[in-house]
């Protein structure tokens, strides 16, 4: 891959479910896509194919978002298809079902590590590349978090709601920090998507159980998810910042 881009964007997690829907349209709209992954190789250079199927531009980058060298060396992979314009904290994790009274430490340590720790050092290298105080251009980006942070996740996972109100925090306080430096920051919180990640926290029939008794009677989409990101990041949202958009048909 040669030359570079005028909007760059960094997906974290954006080889499967919410990130590779994120993925794919920021790459029909214009972008030039860096996305990471973790484990699965083959899901990741199976978006970056469809994205330069269709004439686009993609790189993806196996990178831990909570190991501060991997964060280092996606935002590098980035930097070589152009300044970053665009960040997407999408990369996180769930885990089985599990009372804040047999919680583990370690188990707490790989949630906050990856949800939020992760999320702060990828906006820490978002920011010094878009702010104008660092002699950036500007930027946006949106934060993943979930309706999880308000319903507090109570008897499933706690560790995991209270990761995502850390996100809420943080989309604030990032947001009227860098307000005034060409950044906007904003959230999305998802309601029950229908993705991977259930399988993952033990529970792979989620959405079938769950999505009838949604208030639209449905689950919701990777796509659907990924449209208002993609339009928070655009400049038609240009004085949306420190926003959270429920994605959670009514919930
Ligand atoms: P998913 O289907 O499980 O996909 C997770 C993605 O993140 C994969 O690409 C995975 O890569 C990557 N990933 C996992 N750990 C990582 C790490 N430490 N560093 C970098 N990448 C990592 O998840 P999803 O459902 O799309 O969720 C995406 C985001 O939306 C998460 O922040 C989640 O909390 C949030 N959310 C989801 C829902 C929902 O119902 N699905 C609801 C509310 C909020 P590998 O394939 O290599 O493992």
């Amino acid at each position: 891959m040669t030359g570079t881009s005028e909007k760059v964007a960094v997906v974290t997690g954006g080889s499967r479910g919410i990130g590779r829907a994120v993925a794919l349209l920021l790459a029909e709209r214009g972008y030039a896509v860096c996305l990471s992954y973790v484990s699965d190789a083959g899901a990741a250079e199976a978006v970056v194919s469809a994205i330069e199927a269709k004439g686009g531009r993609a790189v993806a980058v196996r990178s831990d978002v909570g190991v501060e060298t991997d964060v280092l060396a996606l935002f590098e992979a980035a930097d070589r298809l152009g300044p970053v314009t665009a960040l997407v904290n999408n990369a996180g994790v769930v885990d089985v079902a599990c009372r804040v009274a047999d919680v583990t430490a370690a188990r707490l340590q790989r949630m906050m590590t990856t949800n939020v720790v992760g999320s702060f050092l990828c906006a820490r290298e978002a920011v010094r590349r878009m702010s104008t105080k660092h002699g950036g251009k500007g930027g946006a980006i949106v934060n993943l978090s979930s309706v999880a942070a308000r319903l507090g996740g109570p008897g499933q996972y706690v560790d995991y709601a209270a990761s995502k109100g850390a996100i809420d925090t943080f989309t604030v306080g990032l947001a009227r920090e860098v307000a005034a430096e060409g950044i906007r920051v904003n959230a999305v919180s998802p309601g029950i998507i229908d993705t991977e990640i259930h399988a993952s926290g033990g529970q792979p029939d989620r959405v079938a159980r769950m999505g009838p008794d949604q208030p639209m009677g449905r689950a919701g989409t990777a796509e659907e998810v990924a449209a208002p990101i993609v339009w928070l990041l655009s400049d038609e949202a240009a004085y949306t910042t420190a926003a959270n958009i429920d994605i959670a048909g009514g919930r």
